[in-house]
């Protein structure tokens, strides 16, 4: 298979949610994870965008359209690299999927492209989102520039301070920028301000939700679009290789380059997909560990598991890296992970911060800290579930933006 030449469309895949988004079988009385959860008023505006991707779901003329942009401006199909030095110390076969080589440095432009593409074909004027720490802002602020779409973010108060640089650079490509100022200030205040923005403008904005969470058929529609990542591996792995992976490795925030890599796996009995949570300060500290030490609960549209407390408030997750500090997880994780289908894990800052430096030095490539997480793993697993394996790490992005916070963790190091 020439991906050059090739255009990538998803399948359905097994594990596809009902027309209400549920993950899973409804059993004793339990709905799956995932669903609607939001005001009634936007209801009509979710069941219409439903329809609206079914019809372009399997559509060849639109993926044709995705792909010209995935080729011509993201730099798909994005490398599988072989990463001699750590093979070797390693004793393994370890290859990046080098998501970290894409126009903006990472993952998350494959669905802001996509999505940006059906919004203009929906005759949308405007898209929103919302934003941690910026990167989602910043990946849908540059589809809006490229599609000449109008771009409002939303982003916490505290957010705006503390990543001054993100918001320059979405004012720069042209995006407007709400510093919302409720709650904690901070992502679950923002996309509930962005939910509320929707529900009165939905005629003409896209709502622009930029990983595998939020009401369906988000979750569902951004895990096709990413499944891109996994698909592309898959053979350019078999084309070096000539066979599977033992082991398939992503960190996850929402979820959405781990769901992108695993996708095309999770059939293959003898390939273990392998997830990996923010573990923060370590477990009984700060962390963003949804999965190991959340319960089910609902956030952002969808039913998932959550960091929350007794009384089902919303905990602040932590983490080094920004793009894993998102109390909940897509709710396909919390399915795959109830159907043991995936196993999941932890890495400590401290251990992610180990693997920066460590892939940086062996390879000569800088990891984002959410990536670092994935690389860090291959060092957690004991030595024989490694030794002799083929193993596929995803590198969702670079650590360009990550540097200003190296230098600082680092100092001692490298001084
Ligand atoms: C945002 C981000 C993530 C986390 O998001 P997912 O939806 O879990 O993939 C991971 N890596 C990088 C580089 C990111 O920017």
């Amino acid at each position: 298979m020439d991906l050059h030449k090739e255009i990538y469309i998803p399948k359905p895949s097994p594990h596809d949610p009902d027309n209400n988004g549920h993950f899973g079988s409804v059993e004793n009385g339990q709905v799956g994870f995932g669903g609607r959860f939001v005001p009634e008023t936007l209801m009509p505006a979710l069941e219409q965008l439903r329809l609206d991707y079914e019809a372009v779901r399997f559509d060849e003329d639109f993926w044709k359209e995705v792909d010209y942009y995935y080729k011509n401006y993201v730099g798909r199909p994005s490398s599988l690299y072989f990463a001699e030095n750590i093979s070797k110390e390693l004793d393994a076969k370890v290859y990046l999927k080098r998501e970290d080589l894409n126009h903006t440095g990472a993952h998350k432009i494959n669905h802001c492209v996509a999505q940006a593409i059906l919004a203009k074909r929906l005759g949308k004027k405007k898209i929103i989102a919302e934003t941690g720490a910026g990167q989602h802002g910043v990946a849908t602020a540059t589809v809006a520039a490229l599609f000449g779409l109008e771009c409002e973010v939303f982003m916490g108060a505290k957010d705006v301070a503390r990543q001054e640089l993100n918001v320059f650079r979405m004012k720069l490509l042209g995006a407007k920028v709400h510093a919302v100022e409720s709650g904690s200030k901070t992502l679950k205040d923002a996309m509930n301000d962005a939910i509320r923005h929707w529900v009165t403008h939905a005629r003409d904005t896209y709502y622009l939700i930029g990983t595998v969470a939020g009401p369906h058929p988000y979750p569902m529609m951004v895990r096709d679009i990413q499944s891109i990542i996994g698909w592309e591996a898959k053979a350019q792995l078999d084309v070096v290789e000539g066979c599977l992976p033992d082991k398939v490795i992503a960190c996850i925030g929402g979820g959405s380059n781990a769901l992108g890599i695993f996708n095309h796996f999770l059939q293959d009995e003898s390939v273990e997909c392998i997830g990996i949570e923010a573990g923060g300060e370590g477990l009984d500290c700060k962390h963003g560990c949804s999965l190991e030490k959340g319960s089910p609960g609902v956030l952002h549209g969808q039913l998932s598991y959550l960091l929350q407390d007794e009384d089902g408030q919303v905990q602040e997750a932590h983490s080094i890296s920004a793009g894993l500090d998102y109390p909940g997880i897509g709710p396909e994780h919390a399915f795959l992970k109830d159907e043991n289908i995936v196993t999941y894990d932890h890495i400590t800052d401290d251990e992610a911060m180990d693997a920066f430096v460590w892939l940086s030095q062996s390879e000569g490539i800088i990891p984002a800290f959410e990536s670092s997480h994935a690389v860090a793993y291959l060092k957690k697993m004991k030595p024989e579930d490694v030794k002799g394996k083929t193993i596929l790490v995803n590198l969702s992005g670079r650590g360009d933006k990550d540097m200003i916070q190296a230098q600082d963790i680092l100092s001692d190091k490298f001084n």
